[in-house]
């Protein structure tokens, strides 16, 4: 029996959603392997967090209070984790599937000699050892990949791709984890951190609904459409590359391959033919609605629900429905 432990990805003093959802899944696997779940925190707040932590299946928490710890500074990061590993005997780590945690994972895997797995969508113990799902060539195939044995693996875990559920844990036991950082780790600090705009709007890696436009909007008046919408379901907005690339919404919004990776429980894209690079990012909704004048396009091969007409006649018919029944 070891620990398996989750990196918490928090802001704010709060563990985001994606969080409780690897806690859970950690649960689960744990309740398999007989290991015990334990989480690590980095930065301030966690002792706020703790009980949330605990209620999801987290035995243990090791947090390591620093400013050095906060954003998105790699090296630090990574020698903390090297301190936690140093401390458990834990040879699974579960972290969020992010640009930044994964260049962290990248990091920490060629110190400890593990094996990383990335946007994983699925867990299963077989055997004894813990194998994940992933998609692959752009959603076109879905392997099941495991570190070999005898390694230690980072798997990260993609949104949504587990419930968060509580377990019925108590506040777990706090451990705080000793770190002492090398000179290269602290060449660079977090000066100021500007939060872009859209707070108003869940993030799209996050939101339960997500409203996406593409080339077919026409303009970048279009995405104000998109935003009404979002805003009468309380959705986040994203955009394909196409509509990113002509500078009608901020990159940081596009979904696809070369984007975000998204799994909401709904997703309505208006204006979007569904390229494989764009589908790469969102075939895993759980909903999938297409709205396309075009009958042919390829997003209806994966819709749900499709609506053949011009969105500029189905769009505001929906707002003013939805936002009808949503009072
Ligand atoms: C290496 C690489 C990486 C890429 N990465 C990404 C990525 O991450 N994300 C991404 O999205 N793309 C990506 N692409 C681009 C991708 O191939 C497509 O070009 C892009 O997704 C197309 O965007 P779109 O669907 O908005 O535009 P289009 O393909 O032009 O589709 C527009 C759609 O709108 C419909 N339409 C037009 N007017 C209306 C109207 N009034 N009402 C209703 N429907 C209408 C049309 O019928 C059409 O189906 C990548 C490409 C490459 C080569």
């Amino acid at each position: 029996m070891s620990e398996l432990l989750v990196l918490i990805d928090h802001s704010e003093g709060e563990p985001r959603k994606l969080s409780l959802q690897m806690l859970t899944a950690a649960t689960q696997v744990a309740g398999e392997t007989g290991d015990t779940v334990a989480a690590v925190w980095l930065g301030e707040g966690a002792s706020g967090a703790a009980d949330t932590l605990g209620a999801h299946g987290a035995a243990k928490l090791y947090h390591w209070d620093s400013e050095d710890a906060q954003g998105y500074v790699t090296l630090p990061q990574v020698e903390a984790l090297e301190a936690v590993l140093e401390q458990s005997d834990a040879t699974t780590l579960f972290f969020a599937s992010g640009n930044h945690v994964k260049d962290v994972a990248a990091r920490l895997a060629i110190r400890v000699d593990a094996g990383v797995i990335t946007d994983a969508t699925n867990v299963e113990v077989a055997d004894g050892a813990i194998s994940a799902t992933k998609e692959v060539f752009g959603g076109e195939m879905i392997t099941r990949c495991k570190v070999a044995e005898g390694k230690k693996a980072f798997i990260g875990i993609s949104p949504n791709a587990f419930a968060a559920e509580e377990s019925g844990g108590g506040s777990p036991e706090t451990v705080a984890i000793d770190v002492t950082l090398s000179e290269a780790a602290t060449a660079s600090k977090i000066t100021e951190v500007v939060k872009q705009g859209d707070a108003d709007r869940p993030d799209i890696g996050e939101a339960a609904i997500v409203v996406a436009g593409g080339r077919g909007l026409g303009d970048e008046k279009g995405f104000e459409l998109m935003e009404q919408l979002a805003d009468a379901i309380g959705a986040g907005v994203g955009a394909s590359r196409a509509a990113t690339d002509a500078g009608w919404y901020p990159h940081r919004f596009q979904i696809g391959q070369t984007g975000r990776t998204i799994a909401p429980m709904l997703y309505i894209g208006s204006g979007i033919s569904g390229a494989i690079q764009h589908r790469a990012g969102m075939q895993t909704s759980q909903n999938i609605v297409a709205i396309n004048k075009d009958p042919e396009a390829p997003i209806f091969q994966i819709a749900d629900f499709g609506v053949v007409g011009d969105l500029y006649d189905v769009v505001p018919k929906l707002i003013e429905e939805l936002s009808a029944k949503m009072g």
